[in-house]
């Protein structure tokens, strides 16, 4: 009789090494043991009415259609909207065809950009600590990633440390660009330190790429969530960047509704229609009716831009409220907060609470991985380890840190302090 069971492997070579995922693991992991998860980035607030209105109201119109297939590149209302959007915040003429093409959530314009872009020995440069999908996309692409760290420089008066204290030595970044360059990845502000680049900073980039003739890909999902007055600059907006620029955006985040998954791409046509092509390839759309539900939020925000009504207005002022909170909590049992500049996210030195979680040397583990799972199996609280944030080569540079999820109602917050309260004093007594 013919053997049923196939003998020859079955994986493409492209996902060698790539079957581990942080996300998969730790979600798990929260949802088996949590009783507070401030892990992955979601709100647990609900997202604002005039969004949830625009959907029902989608939904009841009594325009059928909406529950069809639409445009590939993007329904036709959120293309013009998000073009006319975007045509105020870069302050230039944008065409909702080309400019703008709408993606399953900003995870999904990120794929497109590398396929339709890196090509089989191509070197894309990635700034650590970075969101971790960027590191096996460009592999799945045959590019080949390249580190470049942010360095902490703690400040010496004792005062708590910044997400600006967190820098690009401008030599070692000049360093890593070369011919075999094809691309950067920019993420500002940052998950997960909630760095937001300075003008300086995006401005030395933008040289190298100009000098060097290289892509950005340029993930500004937390373009709204920025504290203390600080300003979110584009670097699509600075010298000779337009052209070489794939901006990403993400509804999710933008409008606290990150399950709906609707993201989007602009930058020039002459990038974008290479992505057109991954995406008629593989996805083709996402949901009509999220889609139509998203463009009227955009209508509202059009509207209310810069008032003090307007969501993305608002949102940044809600969170920096939960973000000092939660720095405060942090700091008061000396958890020591890294104060983030900009995202929902916050990053915290837990070496003091290290004697409760005692090392194994021998570990191929980092050690913020295993307190992180001791933490969430022990004491309820979900958090992510630094370390993901890492390439597999520098995972064990930085492992006394976690980072925390601030976008989450005030009785989550205040349950994470209690947690972290109790904990403290058991140490200690
Ligand atoms: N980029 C960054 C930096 C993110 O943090 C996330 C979500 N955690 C994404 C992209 C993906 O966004 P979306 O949910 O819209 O796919």
């Amino acid at each position: 009789t013919l053997q049923a069971k196939m003998s020859r492997p079955v994986q493409a070579r492209r996902l060698e090494g790539m079957d581990k995922n942080i996300w998969v693991e730790f979600v798990q992991l929260a949802a088996t043991y949590s009783k507070v998860n401030l892990g992955q980035g979601f709100p647990d607030f609900p997202a604002p009415d005039f969004l949830t209105e625009a959907l029902r109201r989608a939904l009841g119109g009594g325009n059928h259609m909406l529950h069809q297939y639409t445009r590939a590149f993007g329904h036709p209302p959120l293309v013009k909207v998000l073009a006319q959007f975007f045509e105020k915040l870069l302050g230039r003429d944008l065409d909702p065809m080309t400019n703008v093409m709408v993606t399953v959530g900003a995870y999904q314009a990120l794929f497109c950009c590398f396929q339709a872009l890196v090509d089989e020995g191509d070197e894309v440069i990635i700034i650590e600590p970075f969101f971790d999908c960027y590191e096996p996309m460009v592999k799945m692409a045959g590019g080949t990633p390249v580190f470049v760290p942010l360095r902490p420089n703690p400040p010496k008066d004792g005062k708590l440390m910044s997400s600006a204290d967190w820098q690009l030595d401008p030599a070692e970044l000049a360093s890593k660009f070369s011919e075999r360059t094809k691309a950067i990845v920019l993420n500002s502000p940052n998950n997960p330190l909630g760095k937001v680049f300075s003008r300086g900073e995006l401005g030395l980039i933008a040289e190298l790429c100009v000098k060097h003739d290289v892509l950005c890909i340029s993930d500004e999902v937390y373009e709204w969530l920025v504290y203390d007055g600080k300003q979110h600059i584009r670097i699509a907006s600075l010298q000779g960047m337009w052209d070489r620029t794939v901006i990403i955006g993400s509804a999710g985040k933008t409008f606290s509704a990150t399950g709906w998954k609707v993201g989007w791409a602009v930058g020039p046509d002459r990038l974008l229609q290479h992505l057109r092509t991954v995406h008629q390839n593989s996805v083709y759309h996402c949901a009509t009716i999220a889609q139509e539900a998203v463009a009227q939020g955009f209508q509202r925000e059009l509207m209310l831009y810069g008032k003090p009504e307007s969501y993305f207005v608002q949102l940044p002022k809600e969170l920096q409220q939960k973000r000092d909170w939660l720095v405060q909590s942090l700091d008061s049992v000396g958890m020591k907060p890294i104060i983030p500049e900009g995202t929902y996210f916050l990053v915290a030195d837990i070496s003091q609470f290290k004697s409760d979680v005692p090392d194994v040397p021998s570990s191929d583990e980092p050690y913020d991985s295993r307190f992180a799972k001791w933490m969430v199996k022990n004491k309820g609280l979900a958090a992510i380890p630094l370390s993901a944030f890492y390439s597999e080569a520098h995972k064990n540079n930085y492992t006394n840190f976690i980072r925390f999820c601030f976008a989450k109602e005030e009785a989550t917050l205040k349950a994470a302090s209690d947690i972290l309260q109790k904990w403290k004093q058991e140490k200690t007594s």
